[in-house]
Formats: structure tokens, C-alpha cells, sequence
């Protein structure tokens, strides 16, 4: 490998290695998470003659619930109205993880393809 191809090579690695750190910085920076959806359902009740099961509009709620699967069974995790913004929140910060971890990989494979290139480069 020439000289000059291989300063770009060492300038790509390092902007590599940049890139991975402040994508950690952002893991750190995560609060706490979970899996799931909040969901808001309006239900009917058990009285037959109750207006709830002849209209939807007449349905009873909100009720909320934060459901996720675990082995392929859906749980359904209730919630009282007044910590649904923290479940809210938890599952907004878990689709930040998943969305980083897939940038961290993403960056991972770039940056090994560039340290193997270098790795050849100087053993040839
Ligand atoms: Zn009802």
C-alpha cells in the first residue's frame, strides 16, 4: 500500500474510533428502559345491560397498558394513568437502544473492515 493511501486509512480508523465513542456517550446516557408498547384501551364492563355493549363511544377508561412479549406470549402490564408517562418514556428510551445498537454494529463492521485493511497492509 502507498504512503498516501495508507494516511487515509489511519485518518478513517481514527474517525472510525470517534464515531464508536460518542455513540457509547449516548448508551450512557440512556435512562431506564423497557421493551413494550403503552397502549390506551377503552373496555366493557360486565353488566350486559350497561350502554358499553351497544356503543363504543359508551365504553369505560381509559385504561392503560404496556404490553411486550416475552417468548412469543404478549404480557399486558397495567397501568394506572398516572405512571404511564414513565412507561411511556422507558419504552421510548428502549427503542433508543435498539436504534443505537444497530448503529453501533453498523459502525463496528465498517471499522473492523478498515483495521483488517491496515492489519494486511503492514504484514504484506
Ligand atoms: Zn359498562
Amino acid at each position: 500500500m502507498g504512503k498516501t493511501s495508507n494516511q487515509k486509512l489511519t485518518a478513517l480508523i481514527r474517525r472510525d474510533a470517534q464515531r464508536f465513542e460518542s455513540l457509547k456517550q449516548e448508551v450512557m446516557q440512556l435512562a431506564y428502559f423497557c421493551k413494550g408498547t403503552v397502549l390506551k384501551r377503552m373496555m366493557k364492563c360486565g353488566n350486559q345491560q350497561c350502554a358499553c355493549h351497544r356503543d363504543p363511544a359508551h365504553r369505560h377508561g381509559p385504561y392503560f397498558e404496556c404490553t411486550y412479549k416475552v417468548h412469543n406470549k404478549t404480557v399486558n402490564l397495567k397501568l394506572y394513568p398516572e405512571v404511564t408517562p414513565l412507561y411511556r418514556a422507558a419504552t421510548q428510551q428502549h427503542r433508543k437502544l435498539k436504534s443505537l445498537l444497530t448503529r453501533l454494529e453498523r459502525h463496528s463492521r465498517v471499522a473492523l473492515a478498515h483495521l483488517a485493511k491496515q492489519k494486511l497492509a503492514n504484514t504484506t
